[in-house]
């Protein structure tokens, strides 16, 4: 009870809720104003209207974000709507912000159904500089991002999609190099075929993982070519069916390298990770409660289990705020048509790189002055590390330059000199 209270009374404090707007410019004088609004608006709305991408020289275009639900999918609280959405929505806001120095208006709307959204998120375009989806639940948030990104010029990222493949990719990338194994050998179980298991399974393909090496769950055990057959699942979940007979989540663990749970937590038992292969790989990233608990998993077996959770109180922490900040932040500075997979593959490697390195002492005491190093407990950097932001973002910009998504070109080592200035 302690934090909900709190929590009510942190939002409720005045003003109510999380952010408001700032103006940027002198508004002292009448002279301000006029150049502020009318007459001297005229000019820039002229030039605007004769060279269409001077919108991100004049107006604040270029480092606004809309995070926008209709509140269907919301954290583990379901189809609350969306006016119950909007304080989750405003402290996407916050984080943006906090982490990334990119601004946000928060857009809730109340639609359900796939083609109005669709239509009232493109009507925006003018507005943003780039589409944060948020919460917004499965199977129709795979169509919904689909088409926006088609018919969009502006970067629409899903977050609870794109965020945890990525974040959970960098963590896969190293743990397969500590335990010694290959992305292309690996078995690979899924708990879980929602918005975050189909992004993240179609992600470990990109990465190198093999689409023959992975073995889907749902609440129904795993999805095979006869449940497809008899129509028992939908498309996105079809991509990911197995020749296999039939069988449940313990089936599927028996001998598998790495384990993804993104489902419900507690629905794996000490057992199933103990017929796992040897040094298993267990990403159990339920929110609030892990499949299985970080102490059960590691002490099921005596060889080395890698462990990631979703969870702040243990190692290996898979948490979104390491990766759409930076990620947003890279695309915006390069004016980015869109979010590609050779800027989120850049996001993985990125935050992959930046475990390798020493940790800087400010943020092992950040986190308690546990040592930080390299290894089975530190497979991806800490959210609070301020180096994510240095690294994550210039090798996002760089990854859209390259693959054509990039409006302007940009300077890298200057970029980064900006960043951590
Ligand atoms: P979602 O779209 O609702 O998908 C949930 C999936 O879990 C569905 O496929 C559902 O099966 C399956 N499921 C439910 N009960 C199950 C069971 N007993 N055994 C096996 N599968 C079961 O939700 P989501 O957005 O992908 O999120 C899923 C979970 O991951 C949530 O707990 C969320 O908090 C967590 N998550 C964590 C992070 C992180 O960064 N740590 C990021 C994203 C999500 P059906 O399809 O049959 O209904
Ligand atoms: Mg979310």
């Amino acid at each position: 009870m302690g934090l909900d209270d709190d929590a009510r009374e942190y939002h409720r404090e005045e003003p109510p809720g999380k952010i408001a707007i700032e103006t940027t410019k002198p508004t002292n004088t009448q002279r301000d104003l006029s150049l502020a609004y009318s007459p001297g608006v005229a000019a820039p709305c002229r030039d605007i209207a004769a060279d269409p991408e001077s919108v991100f020289e004049y107006t604040a275009k270029g480092n606004l974000v809309a995070v926008v639900s209709n509140g269907s999918a919301v954290l583990g609280l379901g189809d609350i709507g969306a006016s119950a959405s909007k304080p989750v929505m405003e402290g996407k806001g916050v984080l943006f912000k906090r982490f990334a120095d990119i601004d946000v208006f928060d857009i809730e709307l109340d639609i359900d159904s796939v083609d109005p959204f669709c239509e009232a998120v493109t009507a925006m375009e003018p507005t943003f500089g780039g589409v944060n989806l948020e919460d917004i639940k499965a199977p129709e948030c795979f169509e919904i991002e689909e088409r926006l990104r088609d018919e969009m010029d502006v970067p629409v990222f899903h977050d609870d999609q794109h965020g945890t493949a990525i974040i959970s990719g960098a963590a896969l990338m190293n743990a397969v190099e500590i335990s010694g194994k290959d992305l292309s050998e690996i078995e690979i179980v899924f708990s879980g075929a929602g918005a975050s298991a189909i992004a993240t399974a179609r992600f470990y393909v990109s990465l190198g993982a093999r689409k023959e090496n992975i073995t889907m769950c749902d609440s129904s055990g795993i999805i095979t070519e006869e449940r497809v057959a008899n129509g028992e699942v939908n498309e996105y979940k079809s991509q990911f069916a197995s020749d296999v007979a039939g069988g449940d989540l313990t089936d599927a663990m028996a001998g598998a390298d790495v384990f993804v749970g993104l489902s419900v937590g507690g629905i794996v038992s000490q057992g199933m990770v103990r017929s796992m292969a040897a040094d298993p790989i267990i990403f159990a990233m339920a929110n609030p409660d892990p499949e299985i608990t970080y102490e059960d998993a590691k002490d099921a077996r005596d060889d080395t289990v890698i462990m990631a959770t979703g969870r702040s109180d243990y190692p290996n922490m898979v948490n979104n705020v390491l990766g759409f900040p930076f990620l947003f932040r890279g695309a915006l500075d390069v004016r980015a048509t869109e979010i590609n997979e050779e800027m989120k593959r850049a996001a993985a490697e990125a935050l992959a790189e930046l475990a390798r390195k020493d940790v800087p002492d400010a943020v092992v005491k950040a986190y308690g002055d546990d040592p930080l190093q390299f290894g089975p407990d530190y497979v991806i950097p800490k959210p609070l590390d301020p180096r994510v932001l240095f690294e994550v973002a210039p090798s996002v910009a760089e990854a859209a330059m390259e693959s054509g998504a990039a409006r302007t070109e940009i300077d890298l080592d200057r970029y980064r000199e900006e960043l951590e200035a």
